[in-house]
C-alpha cells in the first residue's frame, strides 16, 4: 500500500503554488491510498510576522504561521469531503519548534480538524533555520549536540504523533556543504530520543526527500531505522516531504523497502492521532 504522509502545498511559504486539490489529483493518479498534507507551522513564528535571519529580507521572508495554518486546515478539510471516495486525505501539520511557545503549540495540536502532527526541529533556539547557516563558520559538532538535546526536549514535551526527519541538519551539512559527518558519535543521543518516543507511544517518519537531494539518503538513514526497530520502535510513517506536485510519492517505494530490510513488517498513517497500520 502506497502512502505519503509528509507533503506541502501553497499554504507553506517554501512550496510551489499548487493547491490541495492538485496534490490530491496527483496522489490518486499515482495510486496513493492515504496522503497527509502537512504544511509548515513554525511555533516560534506563530503570531508575529518576523523576518528570517537573512541579510536582505524580501516580503517573502515575512511569515505569520497562524494564518497559513488556518488556510491549510480549512482547505484540507474541504478537500477531504471532495475526495473521500478516492483518497484518504489526512489533515496534518508539520509543527516546528513545538517547545518554543506552549500556548501557541496547544492551540494547534488541539485543533479538532487535525489528524496528524509531525514534530520537527528546523532551528535551534535563537538561531536561524539550519537552511540558512553557513557551515564553514559553524562548529558542526556543537550544533549536532545541541540539535539532539533539543530533539530530546521535543520528545519529552510529547506534542506530536511522529518525529519529523531525524538528522535534518545533514541535508545541508553533508548534502549542500559536503562536510562529512560521522553521526555514529551521537548514537547515545539518538537512542535516548527513540527510548522517549517508544515510551510515549509515538513514532518516527522516514523522510525520503534526502534521496532526491545531494545528501542521497533518507532522514534518518538505514542504520538509525534499524536502531529504532531493534529498540522496539513500531510506528513508522513514510513521507516524501514534497514541496511540489511533481515530487508527491517520490522515494516512498525505496524507503518502504529499507524499512522492510530493517525488520519492520508494518507501516502506518494517522487518523485522528491514532496510527492505522498496513502490511509492508
Ligand atoms: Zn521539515
Ligand atoms: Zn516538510
Amino acid at each position: 500500500m502506497l502512502t505519503d504522509c509528509h507533503t506541502h502545498t501553497h499554504n507553506s511559504f517554501d512550496a510551489e503554488n499548487d493547491t490541495v486539490s492538485e496534490r490530491c489529483e496527483r496522489a490518486i493518479e499515482l495510486g496513493i491510498k492515504a496522503m497527509a498534507v502537512t504544511d509548515h507551522c513554525e511555533i516560534n513564528r506563530f503570531y508575529e510576522h518576523e523576518y528570517y535571519n537573512v541579510d536582505a529580507p524580501t516580503e517573502e521572508d515575512v511569515f505569520g504561521y497562524k494564518d497559513s495554518f488556518e488556510s491549510s486546515a480549512a482547505e484540507v478539510t474541504a478537500a477531504k469531503e471532495l475526495y473521500k471516495d478516492k483518497l484518504t486525505l489526512i489533515c496534518g501539520v508539520e509543527l516546528g519548534q513545538a517547545c518554543s511557545d506552549e500556548e501557541a503549540c496547544d492551540k494547534v495540536v488541539n485543533d479538532k480538524r487535525l489528524d496528524f502532527v509531525i514534530g520537527s526541529m528546523h532551528e535551534l533556539p535563537g538561531r536561524a533555520d539550519f537552511y540558512f547557516l553557513d557551515y564553514r563558520k559553524e562548529d558542526v559538532d556543537k550544533l549536532f549536540r545541541e540539535y539532539f538535546d533539543e530533539l530530546l526536549k521535543l520528545c519529552v514535551k510529547n506534542k506530536f504523533d511522529v518525529l519529523g526527519h531525524l538528522t535534518y541538519p545533514l541535508r545541508y551539512i553533508e548534502g549542500d556543504y559536503g562536510i562529512k559527518t560521522d553521526i555514529s558519535v551521537y548514537r547515545d543521543n539518538i537512542a535516548a530520543v527513540f527510548e522517549t518516543l517508544i515510551k510515549n507511544g509515538k513514532g518516527i517518519e522516514i523522510n525520503s526527500s534526502g534521496l532526491r537531494q545531494k545528501y542521497g539518503k533518507p532522514f534518518p538513514s538505514y542504520e538509525y531505522l534499524k536502531l529504532y526497530h531493534d529498540m522496539g520502535g513500531k510506528i513508522l510513517t513514510f513521507g516524501s516531504d514534497s514541496h511540489s506536485t511533481a515530487d508527491i510519492g517520490k522515494g516512498i517505494n525505496e524507503v518502504m523497502e529499507l524499512a522492510a530490510n530493517a525488520g519492520f513488517d508494518k507501516g502506518a498513517y494517522y487518523i485522528k492521532h491514532e496510527p492505522v497500520f498496513f502490511k509492508l
